[in-house]
């Protein structure tokens, strides 16, 4: 989960401690090169102090990681980017401050398929990571080429072949679709492709163009246009379609699990639950404070290395605020939300701010509700984020909101 970067100072964040338990994520903020869609932290690594900002990591380790996490995520970045050494130290010196070894029931670590082969497969498996994300992102070099990608389907396929010879039994494929001048045709071929692989979760994301990367300045500049809505609900209709047929259960908007598989880590987000991000554009969010670490690498190890809390911005949204996220992030997933539980969680007193919009929804056809909780329809799921942002801004400004389009 990425936020912009705020503004607001840091009084609150400093006296939070995490509870035993909490999720811990570890920003790796290095990538060979930087790909044109990405607006994760992350800067090309050559060049860059890599032992140095492993120091920081452990360091910030030290004092802020939670003990004994639940789930630990590498993320980036390019987590696989660090030689076996530079993992080794990372994972050893993550265990001897958090003792995740003894208690997560889930470690993932991001991979891209340059930087991941047998040797670092086997070493990441042997240091305790027991669940591997790769970025595929295309079968197709054109497409890879458009994104920036350093890397060819082959390295793709042979990653994966990695991981598994080195014992991993989960294994995450990442993929994009939706980009322009792809053929829906050649997507579905590509991702039986990658299916005949039997991974055990896929994420696959709708192409976005996020503001200030190279991909959006591109369609602004009328390098090539998007495709239109129709041939993106095509694309989006045809992915869940396949990936149900071949038994991955759509557990969240982009994110599909074979045999229950799902990304623990990631579920504790959608349920706006508590996390502990280390490293330089790190989020955290403990009790109902969200913060976040400096943007940038210099700035982030400078707090570190004068003995200062690493936050930049810290923000304590209002009960309806919360309400609207959590509404927001719920909706999204195929467990929905409990109307009542999420009054309660998010501390909300009075009129249910959302009672309008549920009903017209329900009405609608866009939600259903069974045992007690709201989710979104067969309907629904093509424009989830319409109607999931409709509670954010109901809850914002506790107005009647308007309906999203079909
Ligand atoms: S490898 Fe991942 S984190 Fe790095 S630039 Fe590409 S998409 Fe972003």
């Amino acid at each position: 989960m990425s936020f912009a970067p705020r503004t607001n100072p840091v009084q609150r964040a400093p006296g939070l401690r995490p509870e035993p338990g909490t999720p811990l994520y570890v920003h790796v903020p290095f990538c060979v090169a930087k790909c044109t869609y990405c607006d994760f932290y992350s800067v090309a690594a050559e060049g860059q102090d890599l032992p140095g900002a492993l120091d920081a990591l452990l360091l910030e380790a030290e004092r802020r990681a939670p003990p004994r996490p639940r789930t630990v995520f590498l993320g980036g970045g390019t987590p696989s980017f660090y030689s076996v050494d530079e993992l080794a130290r990372l994972l050893d010196g993550l265990d001897r401050w958090s003792h995740f070894r003894a208690s997560a029931e889930e470690v993932t670590c991001e991979c891209n398929p340059e930087s991941l082969d047998f040797p670092k497969a086997r070493a990441l498996r042997e240091l305790g990571v027991d669940r591997l994300s790769i970025g595929f992102q295309s079968l197709e070099q054109g497409i890879l080429a458009l994104f920036g990608r350093v890397h060819d389907a082959e390295q793709s396929f042979a990653a994966f072949h990695a991981a598994r010879e080195a014992g991993f039994q989960r294994v995450s494929i990442d993929l994009i679709y939706g980009v322009p001048g792809q053929e829906l045709a050649r997507w579905e071929v590509d991702l039986e492709r990658v299916l005949a692989l039997r991974p055990d979760h896929v994420s696959a994301y709708q192409l976005t163009y996020e503001d200030g990367t190279p991909l959006a300045a591109q369609l602004q500049a009328g390098a090539f246009q998007r495709l239109d809505e129709d041939q993106e609900l095509a694309f989006f209709e045809a992915t869940r379609g396949r990936l149900a047929d071949a038994g991955y259960e759509q557990y969240e908007v982009s994110n599909f699990s074979l045999n229950g598989q799902q990304c623990s880590h990631n579920v504790n987000y959608w349920s706006n639950g508590p996390y502990l991000g280390i490293g330089p554009s790190a989020v955290s969010k403990l009790a109902s404070t969200r913060f976040g670490n400096a943007r940038s690498i210099t700035p982030w190890r400078a707090a570190l290395a004068a003995g200062r809390f690493p936050a930049a911005w810290e923000e304590t949204p209002e009960p309806s605020v919360r309400l609207g996220e959590t509404w927001w992030l719920g909706l999204r997933t195929r467990r929905g939300v409990e109307p009542a539980e999420v009054l309660r969680t998010a501390g909300f007193e009075g009129s249910d701010p959302t009672l309008r919009l549920q009903e017209s929804l329900l009405e609608l056809g866009f939600l259903e509700q069974s045992a007690g909780r709201m989710r979104l329809t067969a309907r629904g799921w093509p424009v989830a984020d319409a109607v999931a942002r409709r509670f954010l801004e109901a809850c914002a400004e506790q107005t009647s909101p308007r309906l999203p389009r079909e």
